[in-house]
């Protein structure tokens, strides 16, 4: 059987000047999967979201999104993003959840009330699906920082990408929710069917959640299932990890 590729990345490699920061990356994320890329803060993650994104053009290598060329790829609305930032906007930002999320089918705040009878399901199936329903008509700027990155997520889903990515998402969710925060985006991946890209520097918790794991440091040093990376041995990992395998408080530790 002929699995979809979602996104597949041939001998890619990206300099911002002369000195590379990814190096010959390969990476293929087959539909249905939940990817969780680890690498330590400055291991070339981000570059590699935007390359993703075609927001930096590498100067090596192919990506193909959708199995279609990403200089031909125009299907953007089957991709979400939610970006690190995400909830840096909402400071004192006088809008409901409702508002945020209906935000990510037209595009602006304030639009929300022309929305038709099917996209207003749409957002609260989207509010439902983060586990926010109760929180409907609270004000953003009142939630938690995790319930905040919950919305983003619905924002994120309501046009009913096939592809969603994420850019640290447990940032500032309280370490005591942050099992619950996977076990909603395993939801998304296992009931919606959305193939999930979850980049973090935490390569704890999250190999419980993931199906794939890809460990990136310029190279990408490992690139399999969750089971292949649990026989990993911690001096494979401390290569890819060097000094920063205090990060580790999974049993590979
Ligand atoms: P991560 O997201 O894993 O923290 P980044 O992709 O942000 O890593 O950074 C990878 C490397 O590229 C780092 O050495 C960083 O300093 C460098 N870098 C990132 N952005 C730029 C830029 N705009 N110009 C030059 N170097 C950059």
């Amino acid at each position: 059987m002929n699995e979809q590729s979602i996104l597949q990345i041939r001998h890619l490699s990206f300099r911002y000047d002369d000195e590379y920061v990814l190096q010959d990356i390969n990476l293929s994320i087959p539909k249905g999967a939940f990817v969780g890329l680890v690498g330590p803060n400055g291991s070339g993650k981000s570059t590699l979201l935007k390359c993703i994104l075609r927001l930096l053009k590498p100067q090596e290598g192919e990506i193909f999104l959708f199995e279609t060329p990403i200089a031909q790829f125009k299907e953007w609305h089957k991709i979400g993003f939610v970006s690190q930032k995400a909830n840096s906007f909402n400071t004192g930002f006088p809008a409901t959840v409702y508002e945020v999320v209906a935000s990510g089918l037209t595009g602006k705040i304030g639009l929300f009330r022309s929305l038709k009878k099917k996209d207003k399901e749409a957002v609260f199936e989207a509010i439902e699906a983060v586990g926010m329903s109760d929180f409907v008509h609270r004000n953003i700027g009142e939630l938690s920082g995790g319930q905040q990155q919950r919305v983003f997520i619905a924002r994120a889903i309501v046009s009913q990408p096939e592809f969603l990515i994420l850019d640290e998402p447990t940032v500032g969710v309280d370490v005591h929710h942050v099992q619950n925060f996977y076990n909603m985006l395993e939801r998304l991946n296992k009931q919606l069917n959305i193939t999930l890209l979850l980049v973090t520097h935490d390569i704890g918790t999250i190999t419980e959640k993931v199906t794939h794991v890809a460990c990136l440091n310029k190279h990408l040093h490992f690139h399999g299932s969750v089971s292949e990376f649990a026989k990993l041995k911690t001096e494979d990992l401390s290569m890819f990890y060097g000094h920063h395998l205090h990060l580790l408080t999974h049993d590979h530790a």
